[in-house]
């Protein structure tokens, strides 16, 4: 299942940006940019990551917060910009050509970890 994957991803990446750090003892959050164009369901990535955060103590309690980026694209023609519309296809709503580059909607990163607030060492 290719969500579990990217769920495994996310929980191995930010536990590695997180061992740099001596004073992180549990993640609250992890605020996610997931594009469009990724093609991943959201739903059974909360899934698998829910399903997966336990192995690691610091993600027992972690929310996972996804958002999601609209998948925009400058049209090969004419240099319009458009929101591709997956149901009809990608070519330019305006001129009818094709697709010169993604302006966004390929994000799959991590934006933010935070982190539960700790008490201090009495
Ligand atoms: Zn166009």
């Amino acid at each position: 299942m290719h969500e579990a994957k990217i769920a495994s991803l996310i929980l191995e990446k930010a536990s590695n940006k997180l061992s740099l750090l001596a004073y992180a003892n549990e993640v609250k959050s992890i605020q996610l940019a997931v594009g469009k164009f990724r093609n991943i369901d959201t739903e059974s990535l909360s899934f698998a990551f829910d399903a997966l955060k336990s192995e690691n103590r610091i993600f027992e309690r972690t929310t996972l917060i996804i958002d999601e980026i609209e998948a925009v694209a400058i049209c090969q023609k004419n240099g319009h910009s458009y929101s591709i519309d997956f149901t009809s296809g990608f070519a330019c709503p305006i001129c009818g050509g094709g697709i010169g580059r993604f302006e966004s909607g390929q994000e799959l990163e991590i934006r933010k970890i935070q982190l539960t607030s700790e008490e201090k060492n009495a």
